[in-house]
């Protein structure tokens, strides 16, 4: 067997986060496995969640993959919008990246890092590091960062003159409402600066999820006008198996869902971050009832003060549900509905039989999760670019958004129309949803087999870093 030492060596580098970290590790794993790569995966520890700590010191995780955990730094500065916080922390900890590096043997043949951490870039380049950045989003959000230096310039960095609808070159128009909130535009530029240096960009979706980005960014115009290095779309890279967590909790949920008829059961989960108003909780809990269909909910403790108040917390430590969800809510839907209060294993149950629908907030890892186990979708985008995930989910025909009201100056969507989004995903009207969801199914399994664009994808770059 060949020795750690003789195998080609690249990092990958995260931003804190599950939805991060997560992708990255994929990837570092495939690396390793299917490649014969040793891989070293650099950690942020400063605000990583419990759950991403738990995640990294998996004892399952292959001999050749190594984690490193950079030094943890003091972030003094306040930010209340969860990206900004990321960026702040990414900044402090990436001092130490230079002596990091220089020290790791055998010498890298490249860095790998997410869209928090371009910043990297510079580093590596210093240490003649070839550098890929990998977009744990979509092509178009590539797109959209491809075009944005264009937009900026059209109005000289104020983004706040942004025309209402952004035509990015040969994708459909999106609306400025969608893009992602305007405190991350300066970090979109910053991201869209760096993009011409990079060596390659790897995405993580597949040419029949977005055939149309995807030729636009390789063949339009505008876009090949650009200095832009090559793409590589990899994707869907998601998590396979789950990392046990409280056994007992996810042992009783799978044993509660072996009971369920095929194709009866919505799954509501705003992934490792998200969390709803008060207000919005109990309208939710409320249209769940209504709709008198089956539910796994993880159903965190309410926040009044943000959308993402979950995002540094993420742990499989339980509250008690029955303290904040509606009084008799609990009670009036035992044996319909079961509430885990911090964590479900999402592939095991996305991958579940009895699993039809998805009440998902469109982090990008959710979204693809969801369309390799076929499961429709309705599309609650909390923050960051999920609005924009889920205009594209309802375009591809694969989710339906509910329509939020005004209440006393926030925008919360109903129990009426929770439960009208609930049935039509549901039952027969859903049908169309469903087939569509299952012909992206099928091209995402074609995109990973070996033959297949993703795998090729994947195979060239391998070889590419392994012949440099
Ligand atoms: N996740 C999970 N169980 C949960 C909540 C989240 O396993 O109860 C996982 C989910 O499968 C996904 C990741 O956490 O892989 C969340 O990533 P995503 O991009 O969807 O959203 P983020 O948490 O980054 O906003």
């Amino acid at each position: 067997m060949e020795s750690t030492q003789n195998k080609p060596h690249v990092a990958v580098l995260a931003s804190p986060g599950m939805g991060h970290v997560t992708p990255l590790l994929e990837l570092a794993k495939r690396l390793v496995v299917d490649h014969g790569f040793h891989v070293t995966f650099l950690s942020i520890t400063t605000d990583a969640p419990p759950a991403q700590l738990q995640l990294l010191s998996n004892p399952s995780l292959p001999s050749d993959l190594h984690v490193v955990s950079l030094p943890s730094v003091d972030v003094s500065q306040q930010a209340n919008d969860v990206s900004v916080r990321i960026v702040l922390v990414v900044q402090e900890t990436l001092k130490s990246l230079p002596f990091v590096l220089k020290n790791l043997q055998p010498p890298i043949k490249s860095l790998v890092f997410d869209p928090f951490c371009t910043i990297a870039h510079d580093v590596a380049a210093d240490l003649s590091i070839p550098t890929y950045l990998f977009l744990t989003s979509s092509a178009l959000f590539l797109a959209l960062t491809m075009y944005f230096p264009t937009i900026n310039a059209e109005v000289n960095g104020d983004h706040s003159k942004i025309a209402e609808e952004v035509l990015v070159p040969g994708c459909k128009p999106l609306l400025l409402d969608d893009l992602i909130p305007g405190v991350l535009m300066p970090e979109l530029l910053l991201m869209s600066n760096r993009l011409p240096i990079v060596n390659g960009v790897l995405v993580n979706t597949w040419e029949e999820l977005e055939p149309v980005t995807l030729h636009s960014i390789r063949e339009s115009p505008f876009f090949l006008g650009l200095p832009a290095p090559p793409v590589y779309p990899i994707g869907p890279l998601t998590k396979e198996g789950e990392l046990v967590t409280s056994a007992l909790e996810s042992s009783k949920l799978m044993t509660w869902l072996d009971q369920q008829p095929a194709g009866s059961v919505v799954y509501v989960s705003f992934g490792s971050g998200g969390t709803l108003s008060g207000k919005q909780m109990s309208e939710l809990a409320l249209g769940l009832e209504l709709s008198q269909k089956r539910f796994v909910w993880v159903a965190r403790p309410p926040s009044e003060a943000s959308v993402s108040g979950n995002f540094f917390k993420a742990s499989f430590d339980a509250d008690d549900p029955a303290s904040y969800l509606p009084k008799g809510f609990l009670d009036r839907t035992r044996g319909r509905g079961l509430v885990t209060s911090s964590w479900a294993p999402q592939v095991a149950v996305l991958s579940h039989q009895s699993v039809a629908g998805f009440v998902t907030h469109c982090g990008w890892n959710s979204v693809l999760e969801s369309i390799l186990h076929g499961v429709v979708m309705i599309a609650w985008p909390l923050y960051a670019e999920q609005r924009m995930n889920a205009r594209f989910l309802v375009d591809a025909g694969v989710a339906v958004w509910p329509e939020a009201e005004e209440d006393n100056g926030k925008r919360v969507v109903g129990r009426c129309e929770v439960e009208r989004v609930v049935r039509t995903i549901l039952d027969e009207e859903g049908e169309g949803l469903r087939r569509r969801v299952r012909e992206l199914q099928g091209t995402a399994a074609k995109a990973l087999k070996v033959g297949g664009p993703s795998n090729g994808s994947l195979h060239r770059l391998a070889k590419e870093w392994r012949e440099s």
